[in-house]
C-alpha cells in the first residue's frame, strides 16, 4: 500500500517553530506517516527580495528536522536550476513515493499557488491542507478557491512567528532563541545570516 506523504515547501530563511509545528499537526491530523520539507531554489515569488543560498535554508531545514523520525528533507528545489513550481515539485514527489500527496502550506500560501497554476492539475497531484495562520481570515480563502474538496483547513495552534520578523530580529540584534530550534539559531550566528 501507498504511503501518506506530506510535502511542506517553503523558503524556510529561516525555518521556525510556526513551520514545525504546522508538519506535525497534519501529520497527526492528516494520519501521515512522514513529512518531506522542500527548500526552495530561486523562489520565483520572491524576485525581489533577497533570499538566503539555497544551501544554508537547506541545511538549517535539515539541523531543525534531525530529531524527529517523521521529517526529512528533500533537495529536489535546492538542485535544480531557475524558477521552482509547485506542481514540478509535486511530480518529483509522487515519482519518489508512489503514494498519495498531502501538500501542506499556510492558507496565505495556498492563495499564491492557486493564483498562477491551473487548479485541476494541481489536485490532480495532491490534496492540500491549508494551515490557517493566526489572524488569518478564512473567508478569503474560501471565496478564492470555493469549496473545493480538495482542499482542507486545519487549524493550528497560533504561534505569530514569521521568517520576516525572525530576519529583522537578527538585524537589530534581537533574540531568536525559542522561535526557532536551539541548533538553527547557532547556524544563522556562525554563518552571519540576516545581519
Ligand atoms: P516569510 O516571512 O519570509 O514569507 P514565512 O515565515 O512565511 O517566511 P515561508 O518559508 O514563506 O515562511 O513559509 C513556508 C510555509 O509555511 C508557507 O506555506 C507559510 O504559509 C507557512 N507558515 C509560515 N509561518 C507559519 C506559521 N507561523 N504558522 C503556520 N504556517 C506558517
Ligand atoms: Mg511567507
Amino acid at each position: 500500500m501507498g504511503k501518506r506523504l506530506g510535502v511542506m515547501g517553503g523558503t524556510f530563511d529561516p525555518i521556525h517553530y510556526g513551520h514545525l509545528v504546522t508538519a506535525e499537526e497534519a501529520l497527526h491530523q492528516f494520519e501521515l506517516d512522514e513529512v518531506v520539507f522542500v527548500p526552495t531554489g530561486q523562489p520565483w515569488m520572491k524576485e525581489h527580495e533577497v533570499v538566503s543560498p539555497p544551501e544554508d535554508r537547506y541545511l538549517m531545514t535539515v539541523i531543525a528536522t534531525a530529531s524527529n523520525p517523521r521529517f526529512s528533507v528533500s533537495r529536489v528545489e535546492v538542485d535544480r536550476e531557475g524558477p521552482t513550481y509547485t506542481i514540478d515539485t509535486l511530480r518529483a514527489m509522487k515519482e519518489l513515493s508512489g503514494g498519495d500527496l498531502f501538500f501542506i502550506t499556510g492558507a496565505d500560501a495556498v492563495l499564491e499557488i492557486f493564483q498562477w497554476k491551473d487548479p485541476s492539475e494541481l489536485f490532480e497531484m495532491a490534496h492540500f491542507i491549508a494551515a490557517t495562520r493566526p489572524g488569518y481570515d478564512i473567508a478569503a480563502l474560501e471565496e478564492q478557491v470555493p469549496g473545493h474538496d480538495g482542499i482542507s483547513n486545519m487549524s493550528i495552534p497560533a504561534l505569530a512567528i514569521s521568517s520576516t520578523d525572525i530576519r529583522a530580529r537578527v538585524a537589530r540584534g534581537q533574540p531568536i532563541r525559542y522561535l526557532v530550534p536551539e541548533g538553527v539559531v547557532s547556524y544563522v550566528g556562525k554563518v552571519g545570516l540576516y545581519r
